[in-house]
C-alpha cells in the first residue's frame, strides 16, 4: 500500500458509527486521525491543529459543516487544505453549495471507506502539485510559471523577466487590488525607497505588450493594479 507519510486528518462527524469507520479505516492507510463531533470544535481544530485535510459532515451539531467549509476556505490561512464533503443522499443542494463554497469533493453516505481513501489520495497528489507551476489565466491571458512563457489567446508574448513577475503577482491575486508600495517591495524586491512611478511605468510596458487583453489589468485610483475577476 502507498504510504501516507502520516498525514494529518481532521474528521468532522456527529455520528459516531461513521467517524469510528472512517478513523479505523484512514489509520490503516497510514494516516494520523483527529476528530470532532460538533462543528464548532471542528472549526477550532482546523484552525489549531493545521490539519492536511479535512472531512467535513454536512449535518453537525453547533454550526452546520457548509458554514465551516465557507469560513475557512475564505481564510488565507487555511484555505489550502482539502475539505472532502460527507452528504446525505437528500442534501444534493447543499453539496453543490459546498462545492462552490471551495469544497474539494464529496461523498455521498452510505460510502465505501476504501473509495474515501482513494479521493483523500488523489486530492492530497493534485493539491501538493507546487503552485508555482500551475497554469494562471484571466481572460485571454495564460501563464506557464514553469516555462517563463506568457500568450494572449494562444499567441506567446515577448516579457521580460520583471514584467513577468509583476504579471504573475497579480494574477495570483487576481481581483484583490495590489498596491505600488507592495508590489515593489515583491516584484522588485525593494522597501518603498523607489520611486512608486515605478510601478505605474512598468505596467504601462506591460499593457502595451499584452495587446487587446491590456484592459485586463486595472488601475484603482489612489491604490494601484489589479487583475479584472472576468
Ligand atoms: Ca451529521
Amino acid at each position: 500500500m502507498e504510504a501516507a507519510t502520516g498525514k494529518t486528518i481532521l474528521i468532522v462527524e456527529d455520528e459516531h458509527d461513521v467517524l469510528d469507520l472512517l478513523a479505523l479505516n484512514l489509520r490503516k492507510a497510514g494516516f494520523t486521525i483527529t476528530t470532532a463531533t460538533d462543528g464548532a470544535v471542528g472549526l477550532r481544530r482546523a484552525r489549531t491543529e493545521n490539519p492536511a485535510f479535512i472531512i467535513l459532515d454536512l449535518m453537525l451539531p453547533k454550526m452546520p459543516g457548509l458554514e465551516i467549509c465557507k469560513i475557512l476556505k475564505s481564510d488565507p490561512a487555511t484555505r489550502h487544505i482539502p475539505i472532502l464533503m460527507l452528504t446525505a443522499k437528500a442534501e444534493e443542494i447543499d453539496r453543490i453549495v459546498g462545492l462552490e463554497f471551495g469544497a474539494d469533493d464529496y461523498v455521498t453516505k452510505p460510502f465505501s471507506p476504501r473509495e474515501v481513501v482513494l479521493r483523500i489520495r488523489a486530492i492530497l497528489r493534485r493539491s501538493e502539485r507546487k503552485p508555482d507551476e500551475e497554469h494562471l489565466s484571466a481572460g485571454p491571458i495564460v501563464i506557464d510559471p514553469a516555462r517563463h512563457e506568457v500568450s494572449v489567446d494562444g499567441k506567446r508574448v515577448n516579457l521580460t523577466s520583471l514584467e513577468f513577475k509583476l504579471l504573475r503577482t497579480l494574477m495570483q491575486r487576481r481581483g484583490r487590488v495590489q498596491e505600488r508600495d507592495r508590489l515593489l517591495n515583491e516584484v522588485w524586491g525593494y522597501e518603498s525607497i523607489i520611486d512608486t512611478r515605478t510601478v505605474d511605468t512598468h505596467v504601462r510596458r506591460l499593457r502595451k505588450k499584452l495587446g487587446k487583453a491590456a484592459n485586463m489589468i486595472e488601475s484603482v485610483r489612489g491604490f494601484g493594479y489589479r487583475v479584472r475577476e472576468n
